[in-house]
């Protein structure tokens, strides 16, 4: 079964390669708290790419995996024939608490688990996939994936304060690798010291990334290229539940978009940084991956309708 998708009028859309963390979490917001909930980059990022075209993931689990979060990937059309089972350990383990005004959260405990010993060996029929999201994982093996490619990706990085404090050199050598590299905005001023958003994009840009595109939770995205630079508001959220994975849904669906009209030209830029948009709404209305996964294409395309009315101007 071919699950429902944003119709984005191509006919040849391209596959993505997701490759990240699939996680357990526990995540206390002050509205609640989840327990061991399905989580991790690579599984928001997967579910995001499948409402646009498919998802291939790259990544692992230990022996308490559930078959039923399995299946909940895979009832997405979700292509797991590269998701690893190192049955000798548990799934990476993360918590994760956000404070009151749900833009700052601090990281309770984080448990490698199986990801200590992760490599992301690439099934060889993965290697000429066209789009590569690099989820946010150590930087190495993000290094790791780009070294198995063909050299004729379209890659996308994200990343996380983690790496920029404990893995910076690492970061800093895939970053001239990478198409487009993703961070939110409290990371770009730890990574670059420049406290401006604007100032901090131009610098990552310095880094090597041919474009950059910094995250501001509730306060929208920026793009920034060589000459141009494009802001899009965040979709204006009422049911604020559990921001977990809107970083990583944001950079699925942007992707996800590209490689569904196979089209990276600064037009589809733009509209792919507004399909990310919504996508992201979408998963900070619930805990885990639960609103992704139910809302529907068309929920999707209904945002998306609605943010291009937000920003229309008559000039
Ligand atoms: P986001 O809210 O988009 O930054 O992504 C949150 C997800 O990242 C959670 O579901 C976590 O399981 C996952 N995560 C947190 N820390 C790490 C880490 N060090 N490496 C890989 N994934 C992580």
């Amino acid at each position: 079964m071919v699950p429902d998708r944003v119709s984005v009028g191509t006919a040849t859309p391209a596959p993505v390669l997701v490759v990240g963390s699939v996680a357990y979490d526990d995540i206390h917001t002050p509205f609640g708290h989840g327990t061991r909930i399905l989580g991790g980059s690579a599984s928001y990022a997967a579910l995001a790419t499948s409402y646009f075209t498919d998802a291939r993931l790259v990544g692992i689990v230990g022996h308490d995996f559930e078959p039923a979060h399995r299946a909940r990937l895979a009832a997405r059309g979700i292509d797991l024939s590269g998701l690893q089972t190192d049955t000798s350990g548990e799934t990476f383990f993360w918590a994760g608490r956000y404070h009151e005004n749900f833009d700052r959260r601090d990281t309770l405990e984080t448990r490698l688990n199986v990801f200590e010993h992760f490599r992301p060996d690439l099934p060889p029929a993965y290697r000429s996939t066209p789009y590569v999201l690099l989820g946010n994982i150590l930087p190495s093996l993000q290094s790791f994936v780009l070294d198995q490619l063909d050299g004729k990706a379209f890659v996308l990085a994200d990343t996380m304060d983690l790496w920029v404090k404990h893995a910076r050199a690492d970061l800093v050598k895939l970053m001239p690798r990478v198409d487009l590299f993703l961070i939110n905005d409290d990371e770009a001023t730890q990574l670059t010291g420049e406290a401006s958003p604007i100032l901090a994009g131009r610098a990552l840009l310095g880094m090597g990334p041919r474009q950059v595109v910094i995250k501001k939770g509730s306060h929208g995205a920026l793009l920034f290229t060589q000459d141009s630079l494009f802001a899009v508001p965040a979709y204006p959220v009422t049911e604020l539940r559990d921001p977990t994975g809107a970083g990583d849904s944001f950079a699925g669906a942007l992707l996800g978009y590209l490689a569904a009209v196979n089209d990276t030209s600064p037009a589809a830029m733009r509209r792919a940084m507004a399909y990310a948009t919504v996508t992201a709404s979408l998963t900070v209305e619930a805990f885990s991956c639960d609103r992704l996964e139910s809302a529907g294409a068309a929920a999707i395309a209904g945002r998306y309708q609605e943010l291009l009315a937000m920003v229309r101007i008559e000039s």
